[in-house]
């Protein structure tokens, strides 16, 4: 049985005391929800703060990107090694906004994973498609292409160690989520080409968590799902409100 994860995104939001309100919300609300893995991933300057605040509860602590050198001349990036000292656990890797924004490639994608791993932090690898993919019937495609690519040269053991998060780009911060049967669809798709890429013992491990506009109202169907363990959330994940109900969905 594979544990749910339901890992909140906060992207390029919150100052230091806004997220101090956010996690002592959380930390208060989370008590009853021991048997599901819950992340926060705040951006880098709150992350030492959140982790401090963190301490002993169910929450795990993750970064939004990392670079996959250790250390040196590289202005602006932060290293596996400095997201450990943070007392980092998770990395989000190769998320939508990277690929598009910053035309992060599935070759950098597997840099970070491998340097991720090395430092042993849980890499949450992002794929996911465009509307345009979609719509020339080359999801799968796409999706393979990026499994390819960001877990070349990757051994079983290294991937049991790995969550992987779909996210089709139409659906991510647009209010328009997937339906809970496409998100069965690709997930089942992912698992498929992991027992094909490796093993069954991989496709079985591996948690594939579900992101794209998940809500308090459709997390529960969309995480019912037999192929969907859980999920990576960006707008919701900023109120302790809606995130909190959406971890307990998971917990039922
Ligand atoms: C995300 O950024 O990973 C995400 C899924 O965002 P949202 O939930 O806002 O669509």
């Amino acid at each position: 049985m594979r544990r749910r994860i339901i890992a909140g995104n906060w992207k390029m939001n919150k100052t230091i005391p806004e997220a101090l309100e956010l996690v002592r919300e959380l930390r208060l609300g989370l008590k009853d929800c021991a048997n599901v893995e819950v992340v926060v991933c705040p951006p880098f300057t709150t992350l030492s703060i959140v982790g401090q605040e963190i301490e002993g509860t169910a929450m795990s602590l993750g970064a939004q990107n990392v670079f996959w050198e250790e250390k040196g001349a590289y202005t602006g990036e932060i290293s596996p090694h400095m997201l450990r000292d943070a007392h980092c656990r998770y990395v989000i890797i190769g998320h939508s906004e990277r690929r598009h924004i910053f035309r992060e490639t599935d070759e950098q994608v597997n840099r970070k994973i491998r340097a991720a791993l090395g430092a042993e932090l849980t890499p949450i690898v992002c794929v996911g498609e465009r509307l345009e993919e979609r719509q020339a019937n080359k999801t799968f495609e796409v999706i393979s292409g990026q499994l390819r690519g960001g877990f070349a040269s990757l051994q079983s053991a290294e991937m049991q160690r790995i969550v992987i998060a779909y996210e089709p780009v139409w659906a991510i911060g647009t209010g328009q989520n997937a339906t809970p049967a496409q998100a069965q669809e690709v997930h089942a798709f992912i698992r498929n080409w992991l027992v094909k890429a490796f093993d069954k013992d991989t496709g079985a491990a591996m948690r594939i968590q579900y992101g794209g506009s998940v809500t308090a109202e459709n997390s529960a169907a969309l995480i019912g799902q037999p192929d969907v363990d859980g999920a990576l959330v960006g707008g919701a994940s900023l109120k302790a409100e809606s995130f909190l109900k959406i971890v307990q969905a998971a917990a039922c």
